[in-house]
């Protein structure tokens, strides 16, 4: 079959690799039919995250299910299903609190308790690299789906892939972050990052009960997107100081919650690369630094943006004086799923108005490119296998 292949840091190709088999009783096989480029794995092609042999790469994809274990018996071939990105059991410690990213069995070879930057880290997820399982990823013709009894949701025919395609990720992503924060109702919530993350958070904050949402970015195109889709008041940090800008729109003192939907690959200077590469930072917290700041006293920071490494400059003193609660991480993604497809099949919440680029699996390449430089007004690129 056809898949997307990542060779090196800004080498993705779209090769011929072998077809997926059922390798466990709980496998299903996946026909692919709609298949998205995330924020995540601009950090595998961007050579933020190490991966050193060949791998097919992608974690958000949805299709028909073409075959089954002896042991998944709530799906059977021809289902339509969305598949989280988080790989989990369903039946171990972390999958019964419901936290399916921290599954003990889904990433045998480099799972632990530690979570260092080279060891011990989470569960698995499809095509996010050796150390998360090496699993081959959904930007491809066909995925080996594990524990395919509990991850995969059944859609109704009839809907269209790109209304349901983002309940893989982002939608939940979006929400995971907002649902972090434990919103009573009447918050301000300033959203950092106008990417597809951001903009999924901005929506779940206003149907979480908050009764502001700011958005930062430095695109106007994409803040422009989140005025549209997310009804958000927007704030352009390329051009205002985002602190005082959120502080001065929320009576001096700072957003209830701030939401770090950047992560690491927010944009830095000449100086703040040698700064990290002396301190083996993988690139930079300046998002998270900006929301220590920006929250109010007694506030949330959600974090959704990735980061892989620790960094030496961590505001503890600040967090600890303003008494600042730090919540975050990979996506609950199994555990609001199901709410979350009531809510789009209600017409409620819409993923898809953010897709700008439908091109064909064949055009991952370009597709990558133009996401990655954000280019040609690019949001969100679907892949059609
Ligand atoms: P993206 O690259 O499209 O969006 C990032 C946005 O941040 C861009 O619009 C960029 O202009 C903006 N930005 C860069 N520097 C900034 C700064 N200094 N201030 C404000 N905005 C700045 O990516 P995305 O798909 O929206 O993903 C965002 C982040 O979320 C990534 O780190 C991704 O890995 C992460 N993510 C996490 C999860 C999870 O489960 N926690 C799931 C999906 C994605
Ligand atoms: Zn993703
Ligand atoms: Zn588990």
């Amino acid at each position: 079959m056809r898949a997307v292949v990542f060779h090196k840091p800004k080498d993705v190709r779209v090769d011929r690799v072998d077809d997926p088999r059922i390798e466990d009783a709980r496998d299903a096989i996946v026909r692919v039919t709609a298949t998205a480029i995330c924020g995540s794995d601009l950090h595998i092609y961007n050579g933020l995250l190490p991966q050193a042999r060949p791998f097919v790469v992608g974690h958000e994809f949805m299709g028909v299910v073409e075959e089954v274990g002896a042991e998944v018996r709530n799906l059977k071939r021809g289902d339509r299903v969305v598949v989280p990105f988080p790989i989990a059991c369903g039946e171990c410690f972390f999958c019964h609190k419901g936290l399916p990213p921290h599954c003990e069995r889904s990433n045998p070879a480099h799972y632990g308790p530690g979570g260092h930057v080279l060891s011990e880290k989470g569960g698995g997820l499809f095509g996010y690299t050796d150390l998360y399982g090496g699993y081959a990823g959904g930007q491809a013709e066909a995925v080996r789906v594990p524990f395919a009894d509990h991850g995969p949701r059944k859609v109704p025919d009839g809907v269209p892939d790109e209304k349901v395609l983002f309940l893989t990720d982002i939608i939940p992503t979006g929400w995971s972050a907002v649902r972090w924060a434990d919103l009573g109702g009447g918050e301000t919530v300033a959203v950092f990052g106008a990417g597809p993350v951001g903009i999924m958070a901005m929506k779940a904050a206003w149907l979480q009960g908050a009764s502001r949402v700011i958005g930062v970015d430095i695109l106007p195109y994409r803040l422009a997107t989140a005025r549209e889709v997310a009804s958000a008041e927007t704030v352009n940090a390329a051009l205002l100081d985002p602190v005082e800008t959120v502080r001065e729109l929320t009576g001096g003192r700072g957003a209830d919650v701030c939401i770090d939907a950047v992560g690491m690959e927010a944009d830095r200077s000449l100086l703040e690369k040698l700064n990290a590469a002396v301190h083996l930072e993988r690139g930079t917290m300046k998002v998270l630094a900006t929301c220590a700041s920006a929250v109010r006293r007694g506030g949330v920071i959600s974090v959704v943006g990735v980061y892989g490494t620790n960094f030496h400059d961590f505001p503890l003193g600040q967090l600890f004086d303003k008494g600042v609660r730090l919540v975050g991480g990979q996506a609950l993604v199994q555990r609001y799923i199901d709410e979350l497809l009531e809510l789009v099949l209600a017409d409620r919440l819409r993923g898809d108005d953010i897709v700008t680029h439908r091109l064909p699996l064949d055009d991952a390449p370009r597709g990558y490119r133009l996401f990655n430089g954000k280019e040609d007004g690019c949001v969100k690129v679907v892949l059609k296998p």
